[in-house]
C-alpha cells in the first residue's frame, strides 16, 4: 500500500474521560448526586474508578460509555475501506467529496498488499489505474461533471475523512474490525485509531480488542485459531 495504510490522528477527545465514565457509572448506584460524585475523593483515584468501570462495562451496562465522543482525522485509505467503515451506523463522517473535488492528473490510489507483493500484477494494476485516470480526464475535459465522471473511479481510489464516534461504538468497531476475518486495510485503520487513543488513555487497552478477546472464544465460521471456536 502507498505509505503503508491509513494516516490517523486523534483530533478530539474529552479531557476527563475516565472521570466522566466513572461519574456516569456511580450515579446509577449511588444516593449521591452526579455533581458530588464528580467532585468526590474517589473520583481522584484512577484505580478505584477503574474497578467500578470494569465491573459496570463487564455487566453490559453500556450507556455509561456513550458519554465519551472521540474524533479522528483519517487519510490515505481506499474507498473500499471507507465503504466498510461507513457501515457502522453510530459513527459520524465528513468525507472528501468526489463531486466537489475533481481529480487532476493521476488520482491517488491504494494497492492491496497481496497485489503489491506480486511485481507482475502490481505493474498491470498501476497501468490499469493509469488508463482509468486517462478516461476520467477525457470525461471531465469533455464537460462531464466530476459527480458523473467519478463513476469510472475504482474502489482503490484514496480518500480522507473526519470520523467521530462514542466509546461504546469504538469498542464495538474494534471488536469486529480487529478480528483477523476483517480485511487487512480496515483492520490496520481501526488498529491505528485504537492505538492513538490508548496512547492517551491506557485504561482502554483491554477493551479495544478483537471480539474473541472479550468473548473468550471465536464465533466466526472460519476461525484464525487465536481462541477456541464456540462449540468447543
Ligand atoms: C468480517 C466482516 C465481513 C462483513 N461482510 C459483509 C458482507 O459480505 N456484506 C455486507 O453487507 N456487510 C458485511 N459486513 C458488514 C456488517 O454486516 C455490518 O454492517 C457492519 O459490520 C456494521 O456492524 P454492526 O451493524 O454490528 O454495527 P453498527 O452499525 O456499528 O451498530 C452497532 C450496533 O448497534 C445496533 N444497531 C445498529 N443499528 C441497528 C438497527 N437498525 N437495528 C437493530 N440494532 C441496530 C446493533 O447491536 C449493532 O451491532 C461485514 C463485516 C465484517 C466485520
Amino acid at each position: 500500500m502507498q505509505d503503508k495504510y491509513a494516516q490517523v490522528r486523534l483530533i478530539s477527545k474529552p479531557e476527563n474521560m475516565l472521570k466522566t465514565v466513572y461519574t456516569a457509572c456511580r450515579t446509577c448506584y449511588s444516593a449521591d448526586s452526579p455533581l458530588n460524585i464528580y467532585d468526590c475523593e474517589s473520583a481522584q483515584d484512577d484505580e478505584k474508578m477503574l474497578k467500578l468501570i470494569n465491573r459496570v462495562i463487564s455487566s453490559g451496562h453500556y450507556s455509561t460509555i456513550e458519554h465519551i465522543q472521540v474524533s479522528f482525522a483519517i487519510s490515505n485509505i481506499s474507498r473500499a475501506c471507507s465503504h466498510q467503515l461507513v457501515r457502522h451506523r453510530h459513527m459520524s463522517f465528513s468525507q472528501k467529496s468526489q463531486r466537489y473535488v475533481k481529480e487532476k492528473g493521476q488520482f491517488d490510489y491504494l494497492v492491496p498488499d497481496t497485489i503489491d507483493s506480486n511485481p507482475e500484477l502490481k505493474q498491470k494494476f498501476d497501468e490499469f489505474m493509469g488508463k482509468i485516470s486517462e478516461f476520467y480526464t477525457e470525461l471531465t475535459e469533455n464537460g462531464i461533471p466530476a459527480e458523473d465522471a467519478r463513476a469510472v473511479l475504482p474502489n482503490a481510489c484514496s480518500t480522507s475523512m473526519v470520523a467521530s464516534l462514542n466509546l461504546r461504538e469504538l469498542i464495538h468497531l474494534a471488536n469486529l474490525r480487529l478480528c483477523t476475518r476483517a480485511q487487512k486495510e480496515i483492520r490496520m485503520l481501526v488498529k491505528k485509531m485504537c492505538d492513538v487513543l490508548v496512547q492517551e488513555e491506557p485504561w482502554l487497552k483491554d477493551y479495544l480488542v478483537p471480539k474473541c478477546e472479550r468473548l473468550g472464544y471465536c464465533d466466526e465460521d472460519k476461525s484464525c485459531g487465536r481462541k477456541p471456536v464456540k462449540e468447543k
